[in-house]
């Protein structure tokens, strides 16, 4: 996880240093392990798998730092940008589509494939986005796998999680995952009513991750996780974040077993203890908004 840029360094110098930051690329690129990279400062993660077939881009951030993410892919391979995935949907992850797609070719000559699940490009065509960045090679399966750049990769649906189209993906060489929203360090869970997200399929999105990583014993490795925000994690994080998920689950079940209102819920503050780690404050990844998806999901709509 080393960190190839100075902006740090550079952000300390202040004022001062205002013109030459202005040049400065925002995103900032770490190795993560294996054949996997990770480009972080976007409006989401995205993580870059390189090696003799070329290039593999999962997730491309939003618009504004597309053509920062493609210079630092840049300054990883020089190689085909073959391939790309979209975890899932949303703006921050597939702004860059275009911009990523157009920069690759595939070995017929077209701008680089992008692969997500079906219910990805679907959204895409609800919202009038330019067709250029959809996912056009989609699959509606549990689980798609392949080969590039000399490992397995898989790729993992889970339905009503954060959207109906999330995807995790498995580098099975390198030992890395890419969670996309499933798993985030910043705050709360964002369960995407809107996208028909769940609480429950977040959990199973955490414990399918939970099967596939294995941490090292008194060494350094074993499996990484790449979170759509935040900070790279591994095997121990995702326990902890599936734990709180689990347990303000659990107790927003209990109170509405016990008959009480949304307003109740909310007023009893199930998330009382984690809200120092993972309140956003308002809007999505806040306690309100976790609280009330789990609520309506449990509620009014979900499948338990
Ligand atoms: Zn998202």
């Amino acid at each position: 996880m080393k960190r190839t840029t100075s902006a740090v360094v550079a952000a300390g110098l202040g004022l001062a240093a205002a013109p030459f930051l202005a040049a400065q690329s925002p995103i900032e690129t770490y190795h993560v392990q294996g054949n996997v990279y990770l480009l972080a400062g976007g409006a989401s993660n995205v993580a870059v798998q390189v090696g003799p077939d070329g290039v593999l881009v999962v997730d491309t951030g939003g618009e504004e730092t597309a053509d920062a993410v493609l210079a630092a892919i840049r300054t990883l391979s020089d190689g085909p940008i073959r391939w790309m995935v979209n975890t899932h949907a949303h703006r921050d992850h597939t702004g860059g589509n275009t911009t990523v797609s157009q920069a690759g070719v595939t070995l017929n000559g077209n701008p680089a494939a992008i692969i997500a699940h079906e219910e990805v490009p679907t959204r895409m065509v609800e919202e009038d986005r330019p067709i250029t960045e959809w996912p056009l090679n989609t699959f509606f399966e549990d689980r798609r796998d392949f080969y590039f750049n000399g490992e397995a990769i898989f790729l993992y649906h889970h339905p009503r999680g954060h959207t109906d189209g999330d995807i995790v993906v498995y580098f099975r060489g390198s030992d890395v995952l890419a969670a996309g929203d499933l798993f985030i360090t910043t705050t709360y869970p964002v369960i995407d009513a809107g996208y028909d997200g769940g609480v429950t399929g977040f959990i199973d999105g955490l414990n399918n991750m939970l099967d596939i990583a294995v941490p090292a014993w008194l060494q350094d490795g074993g499996t990484y996780v790449i979170p759509g925000h935040g900070r790279i994690g591994d095997e121990a994080d995702v326990i902890e974040y599936r734990d709180m998920i689990v347990i303000v689950r659990d107790r927003i079940l209990d109170m509405i077993a016990k008959g009480m209102s949304l307003d109740d819920v909310r007023a009893a503050r199930p998330t009382l203890d984690y809200d120092p780690r993972y309140d956003a404050g308002d809007g999505p990844g806040s306690a309100d908004a976790f609280i009330e998806a789990v609520y309506r999901d449990l509620a009014e709509g979900g499948d338990q």
